[in-house]
């Protein structure tokens, strides 16, 4: 569903979203109601979004080429249920301020939230001026077939692209929307928006550099990963299947990230003979698990298997 073009600029994201959308749509999780996209590259975050949105709110193959109503607003921009918010989009008529983002768009929002609808709603926030882009710059936007028509310019949100009070004036509608309804903050880094709403937000890196993961969690999990026997490993299965539900996380996604933290341990002790075998061995079976996750076994047998099968040894 999500173009190799977000899988070449950032792997780990565009890996997560697109086993977290074959997961949603089979109603077995939940779309994020609050997102913090961070990098260098805010006009990748802002196509990324756009696609996002299109995925779910297309009513046809949702493939690249699809022609649905839905595809073709959103690629001209003119989807009624996906917004732009900035310091130019989603502005009132009475509303004065010109180089923020004010407390009075937040309230307008919250106003909409009240209306039912049957789309999935999407709020893009991002700072913005009138600008004209260059013909190469939306080269990525021609690929996806997308209108290249951007008359305002795409840039990251900075502390003072919110007015003061504009990020509490948002808080109710980011912790408590109705369902399918989805805030995007476009950003180069988390530190430069209110941690009021991070705190309540998913962070991703979007980034080209090779993902730095942050393998607490994994580090927490696997404690004493080398020496398991029968009865933690067991455990083991069941605290990871806590641990996936918790953090709304789909058990693929959880698999590649711990295929990367042993890949990376294994880069650390290529001389230790010992080292090297028992992961290269475990590698082969979370694959085997990721192939058994992906046809669909439930969560509980791919895990316990896995884990019987690495303190087995095959
Ligand atoms: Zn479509």
């Amino acid at each position: 569903m999500l173009n190799n073009l977000f899988k070449q600029k950032f792997p780990f994201s565009a890996n997560y979203f697109s086993n977290l959308l074959e997961f949603v749509f089979e109603n077995k999780r939940t779309f994020p109601q609050s997102i913090i996209f961070e990098g260098a590259d805010t006009i990748s975050q802002y196509l990324f979004s756009l696609e996002l949105a299109r995925i779910l709110n297309c009513t046809g193959d949702k493939s690249q080429n699809c022609d649905c109503i839905n595809c073709r607003w959103i690629r001209s921009f003119s989807h009624p249920a996906v917004n732009n918010v900035s310091q130019i989009h989603f502005k009132g008529d009475d509303d004065e301020t010109k180089t923020v983002i004010s407390s009075k768009q937040a309230r307008e929002i919250e106003k909409s939230l009240l209306l039912s609808c049957d789309y999935h709603r999407f709020f893009i926030f991002f700072s913005s001026s009138d600008y004209c882009y260059d013909e190469n710059e939306l080269n990525d936007f021609r690929t996806l077939n997308y209108q290249t028509n951007i008359n305002y310019s795409i840039q990251p949100l900075n502390f003072d692209t919110f007015h003061p009070t504009t990020p509490n004036a948002l808080l109710k509608s980011i912790e408590e929307p109705p369902n399918k309804v989805t805030f995007i903050f476009l950003t180069k880094s988390k530190e430069n928006i209110l941690s009021t709403i991070v705190s309540r937000s998913q962070v991703f890196k979007l980034s080209g550099d090779p993902q730095k993961l942050d393998y607490s969690d994994i580090k927490n999990l696997f404690g004493n990963y080398f020496n398991l026997d029968y009865k933690t490993g067991l455990n083991l299965s069941d605290e990871i299947q806590k641990y996936i539900k918790e953090n709304q996380m789909p058990l693929c996604a959880f698999l590649d990230k711990f295929l990367e933290y042993l890949k990376d341990i294994l880069k650390q002790n290529l001389q230790n003979e010992n080292i090297y075998q028992k992961i290269t061995n475990d590698i082969n079976l979370i694959n085997l698990a990721l192939k058994q996750s992906r046809a669909k076994l439930s969560d509980k047998i791919v895990l316990d298997t896995l884990f019987l099968s690495i303190v087995r040894g095959y």
